[in-house]
């Protein structure tokens, strides 16, 4: 029996994709290939190009393999870009969702484990966040995540499927042997954007927003490594095969750093200098993130093995510097 990972060609997608087979499991990759990269996918997985929103591609796939449960990790992930057009957002993650989701059902496969964001929090009521708190997304992309979580649920109570919703904090980092990592285009997240200053590709980074209630005025977010990100995939495929019921659960280190600190390791572990300069608040960014990983602790057993955020951006940089152009 095979593990389907949608979406494998990604960036947390094809890390999982490696943990998966590191630890001897049989693996299937789809993905379309609009942002994700051939050569990030593990040579060991079968792969398949096909978007999930084509029915009759899935229903293929599903009468040709095995599939034990699915890893969906198909949907555009951009904050800015679904803020300008919406509806790419409501057509990819949510018609590809639901087309998935029919797919599945009509060929009996059961368990799906899925990305979804700390973005459905929107600002938090209280850090560090509980998955009970207040979900208010504000922008497109934690709107269209939040409602693949409903979707799920309501197909779980009318069809006997179970999922588990991860919400991922901030994903970041890369397999430690550098074979893989972090390739957007354009590249938005700020720990890439940073070690494109030391690589050459850059001038200086941007601090967006200076004037937070927070230690020293930047944004803090609870930065967690790709690689613990794809071993819950892992435990919550696994929890669900012994019985769990449907859940959802919060990744992070459950420790925030600020926009500032993250730079001063950036510092730190390349010895570069990498001026900073200051700019006005990017719209629909919290102060505060941080996540309280502890249902994810007791419930799956999950315990993040990168606690250093040093050990994080070290492993960043070494595929970023090693790989300046991605998987070009
Ligand atoms: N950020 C920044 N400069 C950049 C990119 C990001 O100051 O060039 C800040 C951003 O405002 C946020 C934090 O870094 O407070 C993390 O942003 P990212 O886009 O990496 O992740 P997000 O928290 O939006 O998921």
């Amino acid at each position: 029996m095979a593990i389907l990972v949608l979406g494998g060609a990604g960036y947390i997608g094809s890390h999982t994709v490696y943990e998966l087979i590191e630890a001897g499991r049989e693996v299937i990759v789809a993905d379309n290939l609009q942002t994700g990269f051939r050569k990030a996918v593990h040579p060991k997985a079968r792969f398949y190009e096909l978007d999930i929103r084509h029915r009759a591609a899935l229903d293929e796939l599903f009468e040709k393999e095995n599939v034990e449960g699915v890893i969906h990790f198909a949907a555009s992930s951009q904050v800015g870009e679904s803020m300008t057009d919406p509806l790419k957002y409501y057509d990819n993650n949510l018609c590809g969702t639901a087309c998935l989701l029919q797919a599945m059902v009509a060929h009996g496969v059961d368990k799906i484990v899925f990305s979804s964001t700390a973005a459905v929090y929107g600002e938090p009521e209280r850090v560090p966040i509980l998955e009970s708190d207040r979900t208010e997304p504000t922008n497109c992309y934690g709107e269209t995540k939040l409602a693949m979580e409903k979707m799920m649920s309501w197909t779980a109570r009318a069809h006997g499927l179970r999922y588990v919703a991860l919400r991922y904090f901030n994903a970041c980092g890369a397999h430690p042997d550098g074979l893989i990592g972090e390739a957007h285009s354009p590249e938005t997240h700020l720990i890439p954007l940073i070690l494109q200053v030391p690589n050459g590709q850059r001038k200086s980074i941007s601090v967006f927003g200076t004037d937070y209630d927070t230690r020293d005025g930047s944004c803090i977010r609870d930065y967690i490594h790709v690689s613990d990100l794809a071993r819950a995939h892992i435990l919550a495929l696994d929890y669900l095969t012994e019985g769990g019921e449907s859940d959802v659960f919060n990744l992070g280190n459950g420790v925030g750093f600020s926009v500032r600190e993250m730079i001063d390791v950036a510092r730190s572990v390349t010895g570069h200098p990498i001026p900073a300069v200051e700019e006005a608040r990017r719209a629909g960014d919290p102060a505060v993130l941080i996540a309280s990983g502890k249902k994810a602790a007791e419930v799956l057993g999950w315990k993040p093995v990168y606690t250093r955020v040093e050990d994080i951006v070290s492993d960043a940089w070494r595929w970023h510097s090693g790989h300046p152009h991605g998987f070009e």
